[in-house]
């Protein structure tokens, strides 16, 4: 399972900068997207836990008639948002007489850890205490710098990703969850990829085919993925099995990553107003259509005159054609120009395109994109 650890003060909601307690109803105030954010994280599949230091809690510094009123109506919105918690964890032991559990300490963490996917559960806090409880249990943490928190400790730095806040973290969950390490090794090629889908397009690409490199980070940078794909294959025979197998690697791990298509807008340039359902490379235009049915097909209306970077024109289709059966694709790709450079890098810039638009969610959505059920 993976988990969100979430501290409370300063991070679900604001810390009074004064007593650090909210213990008057008009303290009360949400973090910025809070609501939105937590949807979107249990929408994903993340278990929502609260762990929090009520410094003092039940003592006259902080009498606990004060605490629970508002803490009981922030759980009330949760509740009528639909968010719900598999823990709310309060420690309530002054800073200078600390007790086992009290953050940093990870103990009112540790129960969930036995079933925890450690590399896809996080800490969320806005305190260094936070970040190290993260450290101690091998879990990444989300920080958004409390202004009065001083500098990181250096040995936290690895673990720690900094945050501006709910939108932040709502861009990178999706990530966390649509990414994937993938590897295929055959005699005739050795192939090792990692995939993140809803990404900035970053890429490491490394083939041996040079051309194939050009055109794969175009495709990860229009279709807005984070791309890391090296191959090694039998160049010394040709390109055929390196081409191929890069197709079936990026399918098959495209398919995996998908999951149950829920929310999926399924078609790419389907709409009317869509200002690409065409690309235009020079003299060369190019088509590219593309529903994620589940069934691979691929219709390749394109003339191409002759090879590009050593891969004949029906390596090409196949290239297509492999990647729609893999990733189960419906793919429909006419292109019409004169120049076979122009073309094969408009069907690449084009099937990013559609691709980047056929897997873009309705998050809150949990709808299958068929009259079936299932894709
Ligand atoms: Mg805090």
């Amino acid at each position: 399972m993976r988990y969100l650890f979430i501290d409370r003060d300063g991070t679900l909601i604001e810390e009074p900068a004064d007593t650090e307690q909210i213990d008057r109803y008009e303290r009360l105030r949400l973090m910025p997207a809070v609501i939105s954010a937590l949807k979107l994280a249990q929408r994903l599949g993340f278990r929502l836990v609260m762990v929090t230091n009520q410094d003092g809690l039940g003592t006259p510094a902080f009498p606990e008639e004060t605490f629970w009123g508002p803490h009981r109506l922030l759980m009330h919105i949760f509740e009528s948002e639909g968010i719900t918690w598999d823990g709310v964890h309060i420690d309530r032991s002054p800073a200078a007489n600390p007790s086992p559990f009290r953050k940093p300490s990870p103990l009112m963490i540790l129960p969930y850890l036995a079933q925890a996917d450690r590399a896809r559960s996080l800490v969320i806090g806005d305190r260094i205490t936070d970040v190290e409880m993260a450290y101690r249990v091998g879990l990444r943490a989300l920080y958004m710098p409390n202004p009065r928190q001083g500098v990181l400790p250096s040995h936290l730095e690895p673990i720690t990703h900094r945050v501006n806040g709910w939108l932040d973290i709502m861009a990178l969950l999706p990530r966390m969850v649509f990414s994937t390490a993938y590897a295929r090794r055959t005699r005739e090629t050795d192939i090792q990829l990692t995939l993140t889908l809803y990404g900035t397009g970053q890429t490491d690409i490394q083939t041996g085919v040079g051309f194939l490199d050009h055109m794969l980070t175009l495709l990860a940078y229009h279709a807005g993925w984070d791309l890391r794909l090296h191959a090694q294959g039998d160049l010394e025979v040709d390109a055929h099995h390196t081409v191929e197998d890069v197709a079936i690697a990026l399918g098959e791990a495209l398919r995996g990553l998908l999951g149950d298509a829920a929310g999926l807008h399924r078609y790419g340039q389907w709409r009317l107003e869509s200002t690409h359902r065409y690309l235009p490379m020079d003299e060369a235009l190019a088509l590219v259509v593309v529903d994620y049915s589940g069934r691979g097909h691929c219709e390749w209306r394109v003339a191409l005159p002759e090879g590009v970077g050593d891969i004949s024109p029906a390596l090409w289709k196949h290239f297509f054609q492999t990647l729609a059966v893999r990733a189960g694709l419906t793919l429909h790709l006419w292109a019409n120009g004169e120049e076979a450079h122009h073309l094969v890098e408009a069907l690449f810039k084009g099937l990013g395109r559609a691709l980047r638009e056929a897997f873009q969610r309705d998050w809150l959505q949990t709808t299958i994109p068929s009259t079936k059920g299932r894709l």
